[in-house]
């Protein structure tokens, strides 16, 4: 059995293969928050998006028409997807290349919600996420974790803010990434892939009945990792 001791001052916190589940919408903070918390509790860290992004990329290198499931899925067993904690920041390497940046570009953003859709990528994606976590503490993030993915983590957050504030934070990681684009399209975008994420057949976008819901609208990002910390702290010590 895995222990790991994470030291909080004079305090000594031990998790067993603990699983903290965030799911959400796009851009609805998840990410920022999983990366943070991991790192302080010393969690590995799962972003199921980045896998999902990287199997795209790899199905467009390639050339394959996105349209066409079969071949999109006909790769799967081939594509190596890693994903690399470092101190402060997750690199996705894809086929043994860092592809951490590659992955958030116009065209991967664009088709990676088409591909999410097919029930062959997802049954690779899905093996890959509960071998990666196995016997770990984990913060992982997505959109069917709580539901589909790891039905039975410790504790489930499904994460939601309002559009505008969304279309606002993706625009300024867009431009870390010297993309410029307007709010409207932005709002377009990210409307555009929910809602192809919350209809779809399988596995759909969706709050699991369990998860407890954080509107991140008007909280500071101090106030939400506090939150989930908090609430980790007394799971952990069988207080909920
Ligand atoms: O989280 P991120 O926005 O990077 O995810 C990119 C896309 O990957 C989502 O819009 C969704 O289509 C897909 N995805 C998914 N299931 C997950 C995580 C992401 O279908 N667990």
């Amino acid at each position: 059995m895995l222990l790991i001791a994470l030291i909080i001052g004079d305090k000594e916190i031990k998790y067993n293969n603990m699983i903290i589940a965030i799911d959400g919408p796009s851009a609805s903070g998840k990410s920022t928050t999983a990366l943070t918390l991991s790192k302080e509790l010393d969690f590995l860290y799962i972003d199921t998006g980045a896998m999902y992004r990287a199997y795209t990329l790899e199905v467009l290198k390639l050339n394959i028409p996105v349209e066409d499931e079969e071949k999109v899925s006909s790769i799967g067993s081939e594509v190596d997807i890693r994903l690399i904690n470092n101190s402060d920041s997750l690199k996705v390497m894809l086929n043994g290349k860092d592809v951490s940046k590659e992955i958030r570009m116009n065209d991967v953003t664009e088709n990676v919600s088409k591909i999410s859709t097919y029930r062959d990528v997802r049954e690779r994606m899905v093996e890959l996420q509960r071998i990666y976590a196995n016997n770990q503490n984990v913060v992982c993030e997505g959109r069917d974790i709580g539901t589909v993915v790891f039905p039975n983590a410790n504790i489930k957050i499904f994460m939601i803010a309002d559009i505008e504030e969304r279309a606002r934070r993706r625009q300024k990681d867009l431009k870390m990434l010297n993309i410029n684009k307007d709010i409207d399209t932005i709002i377009k975008d990210i409307n555009t892939r929910d809602e192809l994420d919350s209809n779809r057949e399988i596995s759909p976008l969706k709050r699991a009945e369990d998860a407890i819901l954080i509107d991140d609208t008007n909280m500071s990002f101090d106030e939400q990792l506090k939150f989930i910390k908090e609430l980790t702290l007394a799971k952990n010590e069988g207080k909920l």
